[in-house]
């Protein structure tokens, strides 16, 4: 007979919001237990945010090698070997799961592996290797369950022909030919990707455009660099299903601005979206509240509707992003411990890894003309940086939007901060930051950026926006 173990707080899921919470309960002193069910580090770690940078790193690699000539570097002989990638990704994937585990015990936490469900509002149920376990938390259960891909009922997941990005980061070997249905974030960035390996890619997207939600100025240089790679675009088309040609190869059928067309492929990689993993955790049986997609309803604290019982990332509702659901982690952790901690963030930076990389903070400025917003916005082109020239990265540019707040040519708030361009995803902490301390476009402007630097751009986009940009005419 298994005994009843009790901790203080016990989170269900290790993905970067589970293990990120029951690390910060630990260090809080509570005797915690986290569980999971598949693997440690979850989807950002295993087949998510890790291992699609390290493939969008490598096909990164192998596009500028066939521009080094410019440089004056000869490369040649450049071949892709899939398998020989596909280990290297497994490689730094494996070493980021035993390092989540290793942070938790090393704060002082408990792992166990298994599948729990909910027995009343203290207690679990642990389907293990071992058989059925039952612990019981005396402060606090986190629900960190996190999503999956949404699936389309006429492309049922197959794993091997219809696949989604959980597959579509490990493809070896390569397909000739790969249709992505979506062109999302994760549409675009495998897009990337495969095209750049080689392999003929065409991403299809049911609305006009890609990456629908961001505004056009950005999109547009990322479409059009990608398709100098050779990924295609099939805009205002929705997939409506598929047969298998005798060659074994699929036809699908695809409707295009409301005519029937076909295409061939090898692959498909359907990419239109997550939901939230709600069932089989026995939530009906504590009363938990969910909204009409299954995300737990939850307050700026991570408590739910039921007394003891928190929600925090995918599970909990959206964005869908790792950086969000860690820091919700970390506060819910701090409200079990008994301190005064809430959601408090102003804005939560995102980015898309394609080549070149958007990442945004804040409003865009579609939005911020819906909202009626008087603003002022101050663009820096990377093709005026030092910095981007030398390393031939020259693409895109930085967008700072700020909204008037006074009479004076520089009383203008910060609200959004826009990057098109090189390693946008690291620039763009610039931006939250300002964002989080209610900066004014002016106090990026007079912050001292080191030279030369793609950060320059970001400085160089804030003073255009109060007329004061140094390398660049004024309009
Ligand atoms: P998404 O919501 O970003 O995009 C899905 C796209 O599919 C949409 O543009 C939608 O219009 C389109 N679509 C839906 N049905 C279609 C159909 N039948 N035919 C053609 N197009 C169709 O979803 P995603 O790309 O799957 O990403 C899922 C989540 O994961 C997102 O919330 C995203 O934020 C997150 N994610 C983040 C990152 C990152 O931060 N870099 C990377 C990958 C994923």
């Amino acid at each position: 007979m298994s005994t009843t173990k009790t901790y203080d707080a016990i989170v269900i899921g290790g993905g970067p919001g589970g293990y990120v919470a029951a690390i910060r309960c630990a260090q809080l002193k509570l005797k915690t237990l986290v569980i999971e069910k598949e693997s440690w580090g979850g989807v950002c770690l295993n087949w998510g945010c890790i291992p699609s940078k390290a493939l969008i790193a490598a096909a990164n690699f192998v596009e500028r090698s066939k521009h080094a000539g410019t440089m004056g570097v000869t490369v040649s002989g450049v071949a892709v070997d899939s398998a020989k990638m596909q280990e290297w990704k497994n490689g730094i994937v494996k070493k980021l799961t035993g390092g989540v585990q290793s942070l938790v015990r090393g704060n002082g936490g408990e792992l166990m592996k298994g599948t729990a469900r909910f027995v009343d509002a203290k207690t679990l149920e642990v389907e293990t290797a071992d058989g059925v376990q039952t612990v019981t938390a005396t402060k606090g259960i986190i629900i960190a369950t996190g999503s999956r891909p949404v699936e389309i009922p006429a492309f049922k997941y197959d794993g091997k022909q219809i696949i989604s990005a959980k597959e579509g980061v490990s493809l070896n070997p390569l397909p000739k030919r790969l249709l992505i249905i979506g062109g999302g974030i994760i549409g675009m960035e495998l897009g990337g990707v495969y095209s750049k390996l080689g392999v003929d890619t065409t991403v299809v997207e049911f609305l006009p455009k890609v990456l629908a939600t961001m505004d056009d100025d950005l999109v547009n240089v990322v479409t059009k660099a990608m398709g100098k790679s050779g990924c295609k675009f099939i805009t205002g088309a929705k997939a409506q299903g598929y047969e298998k040609n005798a060659d074994g190869s699929l036809k699908v059928t695809l409707e295009v601005n409301g005519a029937a067309q076909t295409m061939d492929t090898d692959v498909v990689l359907v990419a239109v979206g997550m939901r939230p993993n709600h069932e089989g955790n026995g939530f009906e049986k504590i009363g938990l509240a969910q909204d009409k997609r299954g995300h737990v309803v939850i307050n700026d604290r991570f408590e739910t509707n039921v007394p003891g019982v928190y929600a925090i990332g995918d599970v909990a509702g959206g964005p869908y992003l790792a950086h969000k659901a860690s820091k919700e982690g970390e506060i819910a952790a701090e409200v079990i411990a008994g301190m005064k901690s809430a959601r408090d963030w102003r804005a939560i930076p995102a980015a898309t890894f394609t080549h070149p990389e958007i990442a945004s903070v804040g409003l865009f400025e579609h939005e911020a003309k819906a909202k009626g917003i008087e603003y002022k916005v101050g663009k820096f082109p990377f093709s005026a940086s030092g910095r981007a020239m030398a390393v031939m990265e020259t693409d895109g540019f930085v967008k700072v939007i700020g909204e008037k707040t006074g009479p004076h040519h520089n009383d203008y708030k910060v609200i959004g901060v826009h990057i098109v361009g090189p390693e946008a995803a690291d620039l763009i902490s610039e931006g939250a930051l300002a964002m989080e301390m209610d900066a004014f476009v002016e106090d990026i402007g007079l912050t001292i950026h080191p030279h030369p630097t793609l950060g320059e751009t970001v400085m160089e986009a804030a003073k255009a926006a109060i007329g004061e940009a140094v390398h660049m005419l004024n309009r």
